[in-house]
Formats: C-alpha cells, structure tokens, sequence
C-alpha cells in the first residue's frame, strides 16, 4: 500500500492553429514559445507542465498527455482529464476530435483503445468490469446522454463520501467498439435534443466517465479507478457575467457550474478551509478531482488570435491558479480479510506510539507549565518523533483511506476529540438531510418539469382541438351551405318536375283528345264508307235495272216493230183483201189503233222513266263525287292527325325520358344529403359544443333534435345494415368453411371406405389364410397318425421279423446237423432281408426327423396363427372406430348445415326489410326536404314505384 501522495494537478495548454475566418481578417498571432514549458502573451510568460503549439498534432498530444492515465486507471488510480477555454478553443477537438478518424480522433477514442490493449497485456488471472456512464450538464441540471429519459438527475455520495451521479446510465461494456457506440449514441441523442448544438455545447459541461474494476481471481484482490473526461463550456460564459459586472440571473444558471468550478479552484489555489464545492453539481461530482483523491490533468484550450486576446489571458491565469492545486492520490483497493486484519495491528502500533508521544508531551507541557525547565534532552524532538512516526509508517506499509477534510484541520479552532466527533457526526448527518433536500428537490423540479411538459402538451392539444374546432366550423358551415345549395337544387329539380309533371298531364290530356277526336273521324270515316258502299249498292242496282229496263224496252221496241212490220204486212194483205172486206178492215184498224195508242202511252211512260232513272244516276254520281271528296279531305285530316301523333309521342317519350332523368336527379341528390347529413353527424357533435356556448332559438333546436334523431335512426339502421351484411359474410364464410369441411370429411370417408375394404380383403384373405393353416394342421395331424400307424406296422413287422428269424436260427441250429445245403440259400435271404431292414430303418428314422421338424413347425405356426387372429381382431375394432367416427363427423356436419341454413334464413329477411327501410329513409329525407307548395305525396304517389308508395306508410308507423 503506498503513501498517500501529494501530487499537484497538472496543468498544460495548448494553442489551435489560426482558423481560417481568423487568417481572412488578418488576425495576428500572438502567443510566443519558450521552451517546452513556457508561452508569452504580451511580453507576459505563462508556465504550464507543457505547453502545445498549434502545429501539434493528436497523436503527440496524446502521447504527452493522456497516455498515461490509462495506466494510472488501471493500476486503482482515478483519473481526470479536463478542456478549460473559451467556445471554438479546440476543447472537443482536443477531447473527441473526429471520433472515426485514426489521425484526428481525440483523447478519448484514444483512451478507449488504449484501456482495452493494456487489459490485453495483463495478467490472465484479472477479471475486468467495464462501465461506462455518459452526461452533460446544463444549467445545473444533469441530463443521461444513454437514456434521454433522465433529465435532472442528483448527485450523492457513497459510503466513503465520494460523491456520484445517481441512477445514471451504467453501461457494461467489453471491447473499444461497444464504448465508441455508447458514445455515438449520446452523442446523437445529444443532437436530437437540442435544436441550435453550437450554443447548446458551449454552454453545456459533457462528462464521460469510464469505471473499471479489476479482481484478482488468484489473490482476490480489488482495484477500483474511475476515468472522467470532461468538455467544459466555454470559458467566456464566465468572463461576460464577470465584465457586464451585474449578475444576471440567466447567465448564472447558465453556467454556474462553470463560475463554481472558478471559485473553488481559486479557493484551492488560495488554501481556504472551506471550499464550496456544494455550490454546483459539477463541482460536486469532480470533487475528487480537485484537491481529492485523483490525478488529474487540465487541458488549457487556447486561441491564439489577437482578436481573443483578453480571453486568452483569462484562460492562461486561470490555468495557472489551477496549478498550485494539490490532490491526494490513494490507490482505490478493497482489503482482503487478512489484509484488514494486518493493517488493524499495524495502526495499533502506530496508535500505541503516538499515544505514548503524547503522554511524553503532556508530562513535558505540565512541567513546563508548572514552572519546571525541563532540560534539553528531555524535552520532545519533534525531528525525532517524526523520525519515530515514520519508521512506523514504513513498518506500516500500507495504504490508509483518503483523509476527509476533518474539523481539526480548520484553524483556530480547539475541540476535544468527543466534540470533534459529535461535530463530524453532526455535519455528516447535515450532509446527509443536504443531499436528501437535494434529491428532494430534485424530485420536485423533475415533476415541474413534467407537469410543464405536460402543460404544454395540453397547451398544444388545446391548441389543436381549437385549429381542429375551426376548421371542422368551416366545414360545417360549407357543408351547411352546400345542404343549401343542394335543398334549393332539389327544390328546383322538384319544381321543374312539377311542370314537366303538368306538362305531362297535359300533354296527356291533349294526345287523349286527339285520340277521342281520331277516333271519332274514324267512325264517322266509317260511317261515310259504309253509306258510300251502300250507295254505290244501290247505284250498282240502278244501273242494273236502267239496264233491265233499257234490255225491256229494246225487246219492246223490237216486238213492236215485229208487230209494226205484221201489222203493215196484214195492212197490205188487207188493202188486196178491204177491197173485198173494208169492214173487217176497219175493225182491225181501230184496233191496231188502240194498240198503237196504248204503246205509245207505253213508250211514253218508258221515256219519262228511263229520264228520271237518268237524273236520279246523275244525282247519284254527283252525291257519290262528293262522298269521295269528302272521302278524300277525310283521309288527308287522317294522315295530318297521325303525324300529329307520332310527333306527340316523340315529344312524350323525350319528356318521359326527362322525367327519367330528373327523377335520377334527384335520387342522386338525396343521397348526396343523405351522406352530408352523415358527415353533419361527427359536426353536428361539435356543433353542440358550439351550441352550448351560443344557445339559439327553441325552434332551431327542436329543428335539430328532429334532424339528429332522423339521424341517429338512420345512422343505427345502417349500421344495422352494415352489421347485417358482416353477419352475412361471416355466415357465408362460415358455409364455405363448412362446405369445405365437408368435402374434407367426405374424401376422409372415401378414403375410409377405401381402407375398410382394404382391411376387409385382408381379413379374407386372412381367414383364407387359417382355413389352409387349419387344413395343414388337419393333414399334419392325419400324417402322424399315418406315420405311427406305419411306425405301429413297422414294429410289428420287425416283431414278426425277430421272430421268424430267431425261429429260422432254431430251425437252423437243428438242420445244420440234418443239412446245410439250404445254408446258402438261406444266407441269401437273411442278406435281402437285412438289406431290407437297413432301408426300413432308413426310412423311419427319416420320417421320425420328418415329424421331428413338424412338430418343431407346430408352435411357430400357431404363434403366426395367433398373431394373424390378433391382428384381424384389432383391424376389425379400428375398421368399427373408423366407420362410427365417419358415421359421427357426418351427422355433427349435417346439425351444422342445418343450423346455418336456419341462422341464413331470417338473415337474408333481415337484409330484406333493413333495404327497404334504407330506401324509405331516403324517400323520408327526399319528403322532408320539400318546402311547400310542392304536394310531393301527390308526386309521389304519381311517379313512384308501388312497393315504395306502400313503405311510405310505414314513416306514420314510426
Ligand atoms: P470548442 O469545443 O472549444 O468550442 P472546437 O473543438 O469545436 O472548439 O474547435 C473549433 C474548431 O477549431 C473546430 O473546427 C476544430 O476542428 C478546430 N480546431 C480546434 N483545435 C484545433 C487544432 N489543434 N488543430 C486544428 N484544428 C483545430
Ligand atoms: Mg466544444
């Protein structure tokens, strides 16, 4: 454990190049180098660790500068790196640079890469846990750059009264990549946030922080540093509010952190017992950082123009205050048990002497005081004591907690050590109830600010329903006047159908009496024809009879003659004959005279016939003439009046047609209302509001109310309707789900029945199959009765055999003494007989292998047989379950058909009727549309189709 060791902050400056608005207006460049360490501005030198011209490039500033931090870091050290100066100074081209570019990329991406090649290099047995937390502060408020969410978040502090960020962001990460996304992530959410980045980043503290936590797996032992890269705002912020003298509230807030950070380090630099690094959260969170536990390094960003002279001093002297602050670093190491335990001795020791140190001194103190002289050698040696103290320290070789600034270190100020703690007790306890109002406030300016937020939102919706209020009035008042427009439309439409109605009727009218008038020309033209015709009948017949009558006359004539010419014969005959007879003569004469006379009279009365027959035939012609004239003027009006006809039916079609189309006309136009009226519905909503604000008249109301009912009736009937038609398509999806399922259901019958016949042939052929087994085990069984039979016979037959031959071997034994001569042939047969034994026993013990192998086939055969039995038993129960669940499935589909089939049915009634309402609204709307003097239900019971006449009733019903 090493000492805790004073090392001063170190502090070193770096100049930007010209830029290029600078060069264009001839700025001159005013800092002067001297040496490494050295700049002067004015004839006035600066010293700094290091001094970096402009020309330096990133990787030497690193190099110098950050390197070896990363070391520092990883060995339980912390660590700061800060950018001081004013905006555009080169602070985040010093600390980020380009953050992708490998020759501009600033220290931090550096850093990052660093961090992890070390962690390559390491021990094997370190275990490291990376985090990274990312924030920017601004306007004291801390706002989490990985989760935009968190927008004032407070600090506190840790058991060892370090102060953090609480509940930021903590991101774990495991290689340089992860680190660089978080930070382009922050940074972007950075961006999104604010609307101007240049004013928002000179105003605004960004601070990445990295942790790193080493564990020894061998020794367990504990490293902790923590990294923090800060990109202040810019300085200038500082000198304005300084140099308009007045302290503007704004400029306060904007960068009391800034000005805070001034005060303390010249609070540090000056040595002040109190530092208030309470006053800010920045100072707050970088306590450490300055005068603490940390090593910290300042990056002085200056700009090198004369332009930015004077706050390029500032910068410099503010630098150099930094200077001449002195942080304590101690390693940040976790004790293992032993280790406490070891130090715990080693301060008791240490406590033991320095007790003893002081006893010495109190002795020496009240000799002193009780007017003794107490001689050199035994006075205290402070020289020596501190030689004592630090043997013990370097017996002690361990590392001792960061001493807290302790009341004791205040001067002038005596406490025992009872007060003292009861003192640090109290002021920790003050911290405590401080950090805790903090929070607390925190927690309530978090609310502000969301009830802000949300004040502005309901601001905006406000706003916005307003704008939406505004423009849904114009729209009303558009559709209010187009309703206008369209009732003055219909009422002309309804009007122009009234005349064309009129028109029509008389129209009608007239066609019906130039009808009646056609019709009576063409009866009394009849009429005329059939006189005509008569006359001419009776023309026919007088001329017949003139010609009767002149045939009469001329056979008259002719007899006459005949009788003339007789008579003047006679009368010459009698002239020869009078001369002997004049008397008879006479006599004959007279009488021819008579006859005469009386023919003459005749002819006379002929004459004056044929005349008047002549005159009446003239009088006929001439009334025959004229009936053809009249004839003729009559079929001349005729055709006039049929053209006049077809002209008045064209004319009656064109108006029919008009009618048609007026009548389209309107029922275009009423449903055009109908859907304003619609559209009037979500308006007429507001227009409530409206009316609320603006009550109008009990007339209008009730006007609307009337309307509003129509409706909502009309609105619900055809949401009816259109629940109806979902309904419908639903159920009809339903059929044809059902419908297919059925089908799915009939190919799985086919394809059961397929199976079931399958299955009923193998069952055939299965009991084929034991009807043979059976008939093989008959006949085996029939083979073995044969086979012991034979076997029975075959024994009996070598009992027999035995026999006969033991008998012959007597009968042998005796005539071998009598004869041998029948030896040989008895030989022979004793040879054929064995020869046949030999083969019979061939034979049996073939057949006893035989009926050895059929009976070892016996229970194979009937274990097969059982099988089989088994297997058709269990085909015969699946092929049962198969049928009955075909059998259930077709009668569940059946329920369902005719379920649907009855839900269909009064569906498609519904739809029916909800039309014909739907076409009596529009009628109803049409009606109440009319203004009066328009007897639309006259119209309508004129012109409009019956079944809507008889709906027409149905609006009293309702
Ligand atoms: P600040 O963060 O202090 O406001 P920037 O880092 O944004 O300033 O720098 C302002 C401009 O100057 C940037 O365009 C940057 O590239 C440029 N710049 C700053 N320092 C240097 C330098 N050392 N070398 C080259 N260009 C620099
Ligand atoms: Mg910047």
């Amino acid at each position: 454990m090493a000492d805790p060791a004073q090392c001063s902050i170190k502090v070193v400056c770096r100049f930007r190049p010209l830029n290029s608005s600078e060069v264009a207006r001839g700025d001159k460049y005013i800092p002067k180098f001297q040496g490494e360490d050295c700049v002067t501005i004015g004839g006035k030198p600066y010293y700094f660790d290091r001094v970096f011209q402009s020309n330096t490039t990133q990787v030497q500033f690193y190099n110098a500068v950050a390197q070896k931090i990363v070391k520092d870091v990883l060995e339980g050290y912390n660590g700061t790196i800060f950018a001081y100066g004013q905006t555009s100074s080169g602070k985040t081209h010093t600390m980020e640079g380009k953050l992708h570019d490998p020759d501009m990329m600033g220290i931090i991406p550096r850093i990052v890469q660093d961090i992890f090649n070390y962690i390559y290099s390491m021990d094997e047995n370190l275990e490291f846990h990376i985090k990274v937390s990312y924030f920017e502060i601004y306007l004291d408020k801390i706002r989490d750059l990985l989760d935009v969410t968190k927008t004032n978040l407070s600090v506190h502090e840790d058991k060892n009264r370090v102060p953090y960020v609480k509940g930021c962001t903590e991101r774990f990460v495991c290689s340089p990549q992860e680190v660089m996304d978080a930070i382009d992530e922050g940074k972007n959410n950075r961006h999104v946030a604010v609307t101007n980045m240049n004013e928002h980043s000179s105003r605004s503290h960004s601070i990445f922080l990295i942790n790193i936590k080493q564990e020894n797996t061998q020794t367990e032992q504990k490293l902790t540093g923590k990294l923090y890269l800060v990109d202040l705002a810019g300085s200038e912020k500082v000198g304005k509010t300084g140099a308009e003298g007045t302290v503007l509230d704004e400029a306060k807030m904007i960068n009391k952190s800034l000005s805070s950070l001034g005060i303390v380090i010249s609070a540090l630099a000056e040595g002040s017992s109190y530092i208030p690094y309470r006053d800010s959260k920045m100072t707050r969170i970088l306590q450490d950082s300055l005068g603490g536990n940390c090593r910290t390094t300042m990056v002085i960003c200056c700009s090198p123009s004369s332009f930015n002279d004077a706050e390029t001093k500032s910068t410099l002297l503010f630098g150099q205050r930094a200077k001449t602050i002195k942080n304590t670093v101690s390693l940040n190491v976790e004790l293992t048990a032993e280790q406490w335990k070891n130090k715990w001795e080693k301060e008791k020791e240490k406590n033991k002497t320095l007790k003893s140190t002081v006893t010495w001194l109190e002795t020496e103190l009240n000799r002193w005081r009780n007017g003794e002289s107490v001689p050199v050698e035994e006075q205290f040696d402070k020289e020596k004591a501190k030689a004592e103290v630090q043997v013990l320290d370097s017996a002690l070789n361990n590392d001792k907690a960061a001493p807290t600034p302790a009341l004791s270190t205040l001067p002038g100020v005596k406490l025992t050590d009872a007060e003292k703690e009861k003192y640090e007790a109290e002021m920790a306890k003050l911290y405590k109830e401080l950090d805790d109002k903090d929070e607390e406030i925190n927690q309530q300016s978090q609310l502000i600010e969301k009830l802000n937020q949300q004040m502005l939102d309901q601001e905006e919706l406000l706003a916005s329903s307003h704008r939406d209020h505004d423009t849904l009035q114009t729209e009303l008042n558009r559709l209010l006047a187009e309703n206008e427009a369209s009732k003055e439309e219909v009422k002309e439409v309804l009007q122009a159908l009234e005349e064309l109605a009129v028109n029509y009727d008389q129209k009608s009218q007239e066609v019906e009496d130039k009808t009646k008038e056609f019709e009576a020309l063409s009866e009394e033209l009849n009429q005329k024809s059939s006189s005509l015709a008569s006359i001419d009948s009776e023309l026919q017949k007088l001329k017949e009879m003139t010609n009767h009558q002149k045939k009469r006359v001329t056979e008259m004539m002719s007899s006459l003659l005949k009788d003339l010419a007789e008579i003047g014969i006679a009368v010459g005959s009698n002239d020869i004959k009078q001369q002997e007879s004049t008397g008879v003569i006479d006599e004959e004469f007279t009488v021819a005279r008579l006859y005469i006379s009386k023919m003459k009279s005749e002819v006379k009365t002929m004459v004056k016939r044929s005349k008047q027959l002549e005159s009446s035939q003239a009088e006929s012609s001439q009334k025959m003439e004229e009936t053809e004239r009249e004839l003729t003027a009559c079929q001349l009006r005729i055709s006039q009046y049929e053209a006049k006809i077809k002209s008045l039916t064209d004319c009656l079609q064109n108006v029919e047609q008009k009618k048609r189309q007026l009548e389209e006309n309107v029922d275009s136009l009423s449903e055009e209302i109908v859907r304003i009226k619609a559209q009037g519905v979500v308006e007429d909503a507001n227009l409530n509001l409206c009316m609320l604000a603006f009550p109008q008249e009990a007339v209008e109301k009730q006007i609307q109310s009337h309307r509003e009912a129509h409706q909502r009736q009309i609105s619900s009937l055809r949401d009816d309707l259109d629940n109806k038609e979902k309904l419908l398509t639903e159920l009809q999806d339903l059929n044809q789900k059902i419908m297919l399922e059925q089908e799915r259901l009939r190919v799985e019958h086919e394809k059961l029945k397929a199976a079931d016949q399958e299955k009923s042939r193998q069952l055939q052929e299965l009991t084929v199959l034991q009807d043979r087994q059976e008939q093989a085990r008959q006949d085996l069984k029939g083979l073995e009765e044969t086979v012991a039979r034979e076997l029975q016979t075959l024994h009996n037959l070598r009992r027999l055999f035995v026999q006969d031959l033991s008998t012959r071997v007597r009968k042998n034994a005796q005539m071998d003494s009598d004869d041998s001569e029948g030896s040989a042939a008895q030989k022979q047969k004793i040879c054929f007989l064995e020869s046949n034994l030999e083969q019979l026993t061939k034979v049996h013990k073939q057949l006893v292998r035989d009926n050895a192998d059929l009976r070892s086939e016996i229970p194979k055969m009937e274990k097969r047989l059982r099988a089989t039995a088994e297997r058709v038993k269990a085909l015969e129960a699946a092929l049962k379950e198969a049928k009955e669940n075909a059998a259930r499935d077709r009668k569940r589909y059946q329920q369902e058909v005719e379920r649907i089939k009855d839900a269909v049915k009064p569906k498609n009634m519904g739809r029916r009727a909800s039309a014909i309402i739907g076409r009596w609204t529009d009628i109803h709307m049409l009606e109440s549309r009319l203004t009066a003097g328009i007897s639309v239900k006259n119209l309508s019971k004129r012109y409009l189709p019956t079944p809507l006449r008889l709906t027409h009733n149905f609006t009293s019903f309702v």
